[in-house]
């Protein structure tokens, strides 16, 4: 077994004791609504997309996801970005902790599979778009790159793919599986400029040309269809999911203000917008400028709950994805620790 999922292992077997021994339900009421929780998901994917080097911490399955709505069902009380309004003051009467669903980018697959689960399960959600690639073809540099990977793999070049990237990156460690390259390159890629991550891309197509998928977001019309239903609610994820903490004031005071703008042009937010840092990057000037701009508040991928009280321009979130979260033993564990650990 290896050391990976011996320890998932470990972790879904405590998580289940402590379901089973009910000190989850005792955390929860203990907890009432003096803290609130909000759940991170990005992808939501069939099984059968699993042999294809998605990264793990992207996605669940569609199976993972419908458990998940029926255990938080259970739980908390589901709601949306609305009732933080008035949540500092705490119900006297002990209630069911708070739980808000975000999905981040807008991937289409959200409305293939997430929508039609949300919507058997009557939950809300809260999705935060990148409006420069809502209704257009555009993709992440890093969905590119996986397919290219993919591409290499069905046409049984990975070898070739992998040497290549040996060789252009000699000092780094990149292991040895195609998945581990991937994996390993993605992360290293986001600390470099978007110019050598093109001409990266540009000399792997060389070794295999990717075929052309369907686009990878939602167009503006499933946003407005699904804005209609009054169960999913949309918030500002930038334009170009640049990280804010790279770009120059003026550049960010942009992201913010016309992609705000984009959303109430297209009639999907109301008054009040909730932003998303791209990569969960942030600091002090990106802060203040959501202020400035108006934003009612802002999420970041910092683990944790988040008390009554907390600075709603820096919103902790617990992410969700297959590899820490793929069992009801997992996800006690996953909601657990930053409890236990007072994170
Ligand atoms: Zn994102």
């Amino acid at each position: 077994m290896k050391t990976g999922s011996l320890k998932a292992g470990i972790k879904s077997l405590a998580g289940s004791l402590l379901y089973h021994a009910r000190f989850f339900d005792l955390v929860l009421k203990r907890i009432g609504s003096t803290r609130y929780l909000v759940l991170m998901y990005h992808r939501i994917l069939p099984a059968s997309e699993q042999g294809r080097l998605h990264q793990e911490g992207m996605y669940v399955t569609t199976d993972t996801f419908e458990r998940h709505l029926e255990f938080l069902k259970r739980h908390f009380r589901l709601g949306s970005v609305q009732d933080l309004v008035g949540v500092e003051n705490p119900a006297p009467e002990r209630q069911r902790p708070l739980c808000i669903l975000t999905f981040d980018d807008g991937w289409s697959d959200f409305y293939d599979y997430a929508y039609p689960l949300l919507q058997r399960h009557e939950v809300p959600a809260l999705v935060f778009l990148p409006t420069d690639y809502i209704g257009t073809g555009r993709r992440f540099w890093s969905e590119s790159l996986r397919r290219l990977f993919e591409g290499a793999v069905t046409a049984g070049r990975q070898a070739e793919l992998v040497a290549m990237v040996k060789r252009r990156f000699p000092g780094l460690p990149l292991g040895e599986d195609v998945a581990a390259v991937l994996e390993a390159l993605t992360v290293h890629l986001k600390s470099c400029s978007a110019e050598e991550t093109a001409s990266l891309l540009r000399s792997l197509e060389g070794v295999a040309v990717p075929a052309t998928p369907p686009p990878d977001f939602l167009t503006w019309e499933q946003v407005h269809e699904m804005r209609a239903s009054g169960l999913v609610s949309f918030g500002s994820h930038s334009c170009s999911h640049r990280m804010l903490t790279s770009l120059g004031a003026g550049e960010v005071r942009s992201e913010l203000s016309d992609s705000r703008d984009q959303l109430r042009a297209h009639g999907v937010v109301g008054d009040e917008v909730a932003f998303c840092f791209p990569n969960g990057n942030y600091d002090d000037t990106g802060v203040a400028l959501l202020s400035e701009e108006g934003y009612a508040c802002a999420f970041t991928t910092r683990y944790g709950w988040n008390p009554v009280t907390a600075d709603r321009y820096r919103l902790n979130r617990v992410g969700l994805h297959q590899d820490v979260a793929r069992s009801d033993g997992l996800l006690v564990y996953r909601l657990l620790y930053p409890l236990i650990m007072r994170r």
